[in-house]
């Protein structure tokens, strides 16, 4: 390493909060699929910023419209109308079959304002008593870092010595809708859950499970949030990863790619009932939904489409899948995916996950290790199939490996 990355690396460490454990590269370029470091190596990204950058770095039609927007206007606040957010509101309600939208900045801001609105529905159009709203949530969740977020999770990193936290949460086992049947009581407004558990390591639920959780849902009159911050907009090679089972959630969150990585944008998107409870005064962003976010989000947004990417989300997934069930490795316990949202579980005996993403830097592959023992594989979604053979024969390499 030169010094001058040792300095920065240096650097970062003495100043900054120590809450990430970054690998090696000082990365200061990205173009597509690829990133660059201060040394010009170069990496493909497979973490793509958790899904944020799933149209690739520097996408040039959503700089284009991030650049013309900067120099036009910028933000405004919400109490004045700007030009860009009632067509933000016109295209993302379009394509993804919503009624109502609320403009936030970061995922979690999304996942604390649904959380508000479930509960002011519950109060006022189910009629749960004052203060006595039942939130289900499942364990191994990941919605985010606020203190509300934190407080139902059940990884004890996230939340200890973080409390005390807020009431009404109750967590249940995740893919287990008989365990939903019975958390759920005339309190209960919402069930709040992740299509695919990506954080816990890329945990797909039996097939079946979110048909069942949508029939609960509408027999007991609880609200379905979908947290598709990571799983949406096009990530597992759907739109949204409720398709894969034919269901509409009622409530459906939106990050990351929602600005393919420009800048901080999310949206609670919803039927007319829950964002509906609403009113001036009651809920309300700084930054949200401002000019400079809906421009970038809407061009996000259109390449995300018109350039086919979820389509090759699936078709490229598929392949990847397939590449690394082939991988014969003493160190792999378990392969599994859908679309571009890929994870190698291995053997605990392998050694820890991080050894091996560290071993893929020096290849020129930048993943990251969840959970010690899972790799991450989450490329940007306009991966060709010769990047994804690429990739394949350097995690077979890798893999076969003993870094225990
Ligand atoms: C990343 C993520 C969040 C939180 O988003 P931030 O922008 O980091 O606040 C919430 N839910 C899921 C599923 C995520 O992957």
């Amino acid at each position: 390493m030169s010094s001058s990355v040792i300095d920065l690396v240096a650097t970062e460490a003495r100043f900054g909060a120590h809450n990430y454990e970054p690998i090696g590269a000082v990365l200061s370029r990205g173009e597509g699929v690829w990133v660059w470091d201060i040394e010009g190596n170069r990496y493909l990204d497979c973490l793509s910023a958790y899904s944020a950058v799933s149209q690739g770095h520097c996408h040039p039609k959503i700089l284009a419209a991030m650049v013309e927007q900067a120099q036009r206007l910028t933000l405004t606040s919400r109490a004045f109308h700007n030009d860009q957010l009632a067509l933000f509101y016109e295209e993302i309600a379009a394509l993804t079959g919503s009624h109502k939208v609320l403009p936030m900045n970061s995922g979690a801001e999304a996942v604390e304002s649904a959380i508000k609105s479930v509960r002011k529905w519950g109060y006022e159009v189910k009629g749960v008593p004052d203060g006595q709203a039942e939130i289900i949530v499942c364990a191994n969740n990941f919605h985010g870092r606020t203190l509300g977020i934190v407080g139902f999770s059940t990884d004890p990193e996230t939340r200890t010595h973080f409390g005390p936290f807020a009431p009404g949460f109750k967590i249940i086992p995740f893919g287990d809708a008989a365990a939903l049947e019975d958390a759920i009581t005339p309190n209960t407004v919402a069930f709040l859950v992740e299509p695919i558990q990506d954080e816990a390591g890329v945990i797909i639920p039996p097939a079946g499970y979110f048909t069942e959780v949508r029939q609960l849902c509408t027999a007991n009159n609880v609200m379905l949030v979908l947290d598709e911050i990571q799983t949406g907009l096009g990530r597992t090679g759907k739109l949204l990863a409720e398709q894969h089972e034919g269901i509409e959630a009622d409530v459906t969150l939106l990050g990351k790619a929602l600005s393919g990585g420009f800048y901080p944008v999310s949206a609670v998107l919803s039927n007319n009932e829950v964002l509906g409870t609403l009113r001036p005064g009651q809920h309300g962003s700084t930054f949200g939904g401002n000019p400079l976010a809906c421009a970038v989000a809407r061009a996000a947004i259109r390449v995300l489409v018109e350039e086919g990417m979820i389509e090759n989300a699936a078709r490229q997934g598929a392949r990847f899948l397939e590449g690394l069930k082939d991988i014969r490795a003493n160190t792999i316990r378990e392969v599994r995916g859908r679309g571009l949202m890929l994870a190698v579980e291995l053997h605990p005996e392998a050694g820890r996950a991080r050894r091996y993403c560290e071993a893929l830097q020096g290849k020129g592959i930048l993943a990251k290790d969840t959970h010690e023992h899972t790799i991450r594989i989450a490329p940007p979604l306009v991966i060709t199939s010769d990047q994804v053979d690429w990739a394949l024969e350097r995690l077979a390499t890798t893999l076969t490996q003993d870094l225990s």
